[in-house]
């Protein structure tokens, strides 16, 4: 899909961060063209907007992250999104990722646990003209039902499994990728659904903020 023109002074940096991306290997063309459209400094507090454009998390409040560029454009291109899925992410935080995946697909539902953050990644969605988007705010490890099934789920928070209402929400030949943190230590893992059959693969290392939820940690010990 093409970028939206943004207008800002930030084109450079985010023609920078483009190009680090590419040399850090991300191939996907419509990802790539995803982070050059989308105005990352809309989504952090003013107090870090310079380091926008930088390929680092950095801090949304609340004790949240907005995650690292390379990070969310590596679990983009591992869903293989072609344009034409309904896709549900887990995790909304800043919005940032939301209004990527908004480019790559139909229709995106997300789902974020904290309200405040919610509210400010719809209004941060709003002031960067991101539409076909909906935030909802839920224990996102339960998936959201209403709108199911889902062609590619996105989760940005590390739970201690795989939670079993995500797999049930995805669609036949639907993609999940999220972070798993079994004992502190995170990987990343790839669910594809075939039919009846549900494909697990490894992808790599992960270091994401804990899924808080019936299906992700308890709370209390996070
Ligand atoms: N992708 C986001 C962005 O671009 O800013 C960053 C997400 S941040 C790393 C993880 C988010 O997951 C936090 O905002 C946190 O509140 C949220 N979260 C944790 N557990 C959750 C749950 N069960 N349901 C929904 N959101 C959850």
């Amino acid at each position: 899909m093409a970028a939206r023109p943004l207008g800002d002074s930030y084109g450079g940096y985010r023609s920078r961060l483009v190009e680090q991306l590419r040399l850090q290997g991300i191939r996907d063309l419509a990802v790539l063209r995803a982070v050059g459209g989308t105005p990352r400094h809309l989504f952090v507090p003013a107090a870090v907007r310079h380091q926008a454009y930088e390929d680092i998390a950095l801090p949304i409040g609340s004790g949240q992250t907005i995650s690292q560029p390379s990070t969310q454009a590596r679990f983009l291109e591992a869903l293989a999104l072609t344009g034409t899925e309904r896709a549900l992410e887990i995790g909304t935080g800043s919005g940032y990722q939301t209004a990527l995946l908004s480019m790559l697909v139909r229709e995106v539902v997300s789902v974020e646990r904290v309200p405040t953050l919610a509210a400010a990644a719809r209004q941060a969605l709003e002031t960067a003209g991101v539409t076909r988007t909906s935030v909802v705010v839920g224990d996102g490890s339960l998936g959201w039902s209403p709108s199911a099934p889902y062609d590619a789920i996105v989760v940005a928070a590390a739970g201690p499994d795989i939670p079993s209402p995500l797999v049930a929400q995805l669609a036949d030949g639907g993609r999940m990728i999220l972070p798993l943190d079994r004992d502190g230590s995170q990987e990343v893992w790839r669910v594809t659904r075939r039919g009846g059959e549900v494909v697990r693969q490894r992808m790599g290392d992960a270091r994401f903020v804990p899924l808080i939820g019936k299906y992700g940690f308890d709370p209390g010990n996070r």
